[in-house]
């Protein structure tokens, strides 16, 4: 390992973003959960040194839930630390769901988020919440709402901000930066990459599923840490990607550091390959060591990693705040 390697390594090490996998499966997946992600950052927004005090104070982390299937919230529910007044209790570090990002408004994606705000309703809930999501999402989650919990939605007694995603245009949410991008897929899907202000130089990926475009991997590529769906190994499945079509296209990587205005000249990419159907989960396991096999041998500065809880390990050990947990309690 590279010096250099090392020192961003260690640089990151002292991060105070933390990314935890919730689940890294496909749609039906009886064994990785739904695709979902629970990013935890400092609350405060204020920029220099004034954070760093206070991303140690656990009461002050902002929660991001990026997209939420119906498997997600028995997860998420089998987790002391996502309730305040739960955790109170047990001592254990609290914090709540401050906002969700939606990728697309399919199931596996969306559909957990009435029963997640039921929940809340439940549990007595005052404090705000916002929801990110493409156009058309917002009608799909109200009208599920409205079907399986009359009223619906307007029986929430806290205030919830919609607001829609669009490709290319910035936008600004909680200290979160995000850059949306459309991949190709049955409905309006935008994954996104996005950099926190108190950190401007670590940024995370999340493709949600389509195949991959150009442009997809134009934004995706410039990010430290790339969650991307990997459906098949080779076998095309239309709006899906492919672990060969992902191949081809970061082949054209050639000048990834340099084209990155995030970037630093040796930042290595790690790709992470979720959202596997599940009878092609140990294919493409497999098939992601072989490639790393080729790209050490090569010295490239990609490395792919399939999400089971083995190649957490791997990620762990690069420093980056990962944890992988797809085992859902039920
Ligand atoms: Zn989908």
């Amino acid at each position: 390992m590279s010096s250099r390697f090392q020192a961003a390594i260690t640089r990151e090490a002292r991060s105070p973003i933390s990314i935890e996998v919730l689940g890294s499966g496909e749609a039906f997946s009886g064994q990785d959960g739904n695709t979902s992600f629970l990013l935890l950052a400092p609350g405060n927004q204020r920029l220099g040194g004034a954070h760093k005090k206070l991303s140690a104070t656990r009461e002050r982390l902002r929660a991001t839930l990026v997209d939420c299937g119906y498997q997600t919230p028995a997860r998420l529910f089998s987790d002391p630390r996502i309730f305040r007044k739960i955790s109170r209790t047990k001592r254990a570090p609290a914090f709540s769901i401050d906002q969700i990002v939606l990728t697309h408004s399919h199931a596996d994606h969306a559909f957990g988020v009435v029963p997640l705000l039921m929940k809340y309703w439940q549990e007595k809930r005052t404090k705000p919440l916002i929801i990110i999501a493409p156009r058309g999402t917002r009608k799909v989650i109200e009208t599920f709402f409205k079907l399986s919990y009359p009223p619906g939605i307007s029986r929430m007694q806290f205030q919830i901000q919609w607001i829609e995603s669009q490709p290319y245009l910035p936008l600004k949410s909680l200290g979160w930066n995000f850059e949306f991008v459309k991949t190709d897929h049955k409905v309006l899907n935008l994954g996104f990459r996005a950099f926190h202000d108190t950190q401007p130089h670590f940024s995370l990926a999340v493709s949600g599923d389509g195949a991959l475009t150009a442009e997809a991997v134009d934004v995706f590529s410039k990010a430290d840490i790339w969650f991307q769906e990997v459906f098949t190994l080779a076998e095309i499945i239309p709006g899906h990607t492919t672990l060969r079509q992902l191949e081809q296209f970061t082949k054209k990587l050639k000048n990834l550091p340099a084209t990155a205005p995030l970037a630093t000249p040796t930042k290595p990419l790690s790709i992470v390959c979720t959202h596997p159907m599940d009878e092609c989960r140990e294919m493409i396991r497999r098939a992601v060591d072989r490639i790393n096999l080729n790209a050490t041998k090569q010295k490239r500065a990609i490395t792919f990693v399939s999400a089971t809880s083995e190649d957490k390990a791997i990620l762990t050990k690069k420093g980056f705040h990962y944890v992988c947990n797809p085992k859902i309690k039920l």
